[in-house]
């Protein structure tokens, strides 16, 4: 029987009614003939919860206890997904990360997937199971310990599954009914794409358009997953959404496809560091030991043989950066004058693969920023996307100013 993926995200199966009315659209599937694999989201908020109760419990906890911790929420999903469909008189089965097993990297909170095999599932559909509810986020290390894959994982999860079992379809279910020009949270003009490019769907979702975690379009594109994101919440379940999909099946696209932001960002800026070969390793190695994703990256003129490093870092890895800063700082790795953190910073983005061959995006953005009043505090650039750091305050005017000056509300 063909395979389909099918995942719903936290609002999705926010409570028993959502939970219903998800597993009815997964009958609509089984009764098409297909075998479903339906990965599921904690409830909305839940994953907030716990990892806020981690946090208080522990600043600087564990990333071991961290996964104990918050994969929980998926567990609680799929067990009642499963029992919802039961009740429909469907044959379901859930599985936890560790009993399909879902082999991951070691790396506790940011996990890789390894390895999905398929023989305990296929198991079950051979004997008639119909419906496999899979525990989105979560999987097991060799080392025998719980993992999750980052915020956003079981987009990842779904896809990794989709792979792995080579189904004719992944469909993402969420509380939008596609992937827009920018998020229609912030700007009310944004328009619903019917497809978007793999490349581009990349860079929007590592530059923060959080509707599709970033390893699930890498691996996507890598397997050819036939990728789809479409609302669980309209009646209808033939509505198309937006299909993730390579270039060369686009036919006209506009040079920017869309802006991205990431509202948590800060600014940190070592000031007076001594300008010599081996002092950017000898930075940022201890960050990226203590687990801090280092963004974007400036070095400003040096004057006598000192001079400033700026980089940028999720906000609340404030704290892990200071401490991997002070500890270099004492063991004479490093010296530096001072540490300043601005924790009041947004990044926002545009994003095209008609950069490639048009010129003037990055003018015309810089433009319309200052036309905004908006200051622009860093910037980065790469061949299909433009990144500055603004003050949080300007972060939506700054996204509104560019979808309105790049037409991304036109065709
Ligand atoms: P789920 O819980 O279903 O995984 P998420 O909250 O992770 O849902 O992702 C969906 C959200 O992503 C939307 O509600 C929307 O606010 C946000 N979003 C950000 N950028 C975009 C975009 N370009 N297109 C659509 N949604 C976007
Ligand atoms: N529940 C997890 C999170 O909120 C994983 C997911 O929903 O994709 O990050
Ligand atoms: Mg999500």
């Amino acid at each position: 029987m063909p395979t389909l993926v099918m995942k719903f995200g936290g609002t999705s199966v926010a409570n028993l009614d959502r939970i219903k009315r998800a597993a009815k659209r997964v009958g609509v599937e089984v009764s098409k003939g297909y075998n479903v694999i339906v990965v599921v989201s904690a409830m909305s908020g839940k994953t907030n919860e716990l990892v806020g109760w981690v946090e208080e419990t522990s600043p600087l906890f564990d990333a071991r206890e961290y996964d104990a911790i918050v994969s929980s929420g998926e567990n609680v999903t799929a067990g009642l997904m499963a029992l919802t469909l039961q009740e429909m008189n469907i044959n379901a089965r859930s599985w936890q990360g560790w009993q399909v097993p879902l082999i991951t990297s070691s790396a506790h909170a940011a996990a890789r997937i390894e390895d999905i095999p398929t023989k305990n599932i296929n198991a079950k559909f051979d004997q008639g199971v119909r419906v496999a509810v899979v525990a989105g986020f979560q999987g097991i290390s060799s080392e025998g310990r719980i993992t999750t894959l980052g915020r956003g994982g079981s987009d990842t999860t779904a896809v990794a599954f989709a792979a792995a079992f080579g189904a004719e379809r992944c469909d993402i279910y969420t509380d939008v009914d596609g992937i827009y020009t920018t998020d229609p949270r912030v700007e009310n003009k944004a328009r619903k794409l019917d497809k978007i490019a793999f490349e581009e769907m990349l860079e929007l979702a590592s530059l923060g358009a959080k509707v599709l975690q970033t390893r699930s379009v890498e691996l996507a594109m890598r397997f050819k997953v036939k990728l789809r994101v479409l609302s669980s919440f309209e009646e209808q379940s033939d509505s198309a959404g937006t299909l993730v999909c390579d270039e060369e099946e686009i036919m006209e696209s506009n040079v920017v496809a869309g802006v991205a932001f990431q509202r948590d960002e800060a600014k940190m800026t070592l000031i007076s560091i001594a300008d010599r070969p081996g002092i950017a390793a000898a930075i940022f190695m201890p960050l990226s030991d203590a687990g801090v994703n280092v963004d974007m990256i400036v070095q400003n003129i040096s004057e006598e043989g000192r001079t400033d490093m700026t980089f940028s870092c999720p906000v609340d890895q404030v704290g892990r950066a200071q401490q991997a800063m002070a500890k270099a700082k004492d063991s004479g790795e490093i010296n530096f004058h001072d540490l300043i953190a601005d924790t009041d910073v947004a990044k926002v983005s545009v994003v095209g693969i008609g950069m490639r061959s048009h010129t003037g995006v990055a003018a015309k953005m810089f433009h319309v920023l200052s036309a905004e009043g908006v200051n622009i505090k860093v910037i980065t650039t790469s061949e299909i996307k433009i990144s500055v750091l603004v003050d949080r305050k300007y972060m939506e005017l700054a996204v509104q100013a560019l979808h309105d000056a790049f037409d991304l509300d036109k065709a």
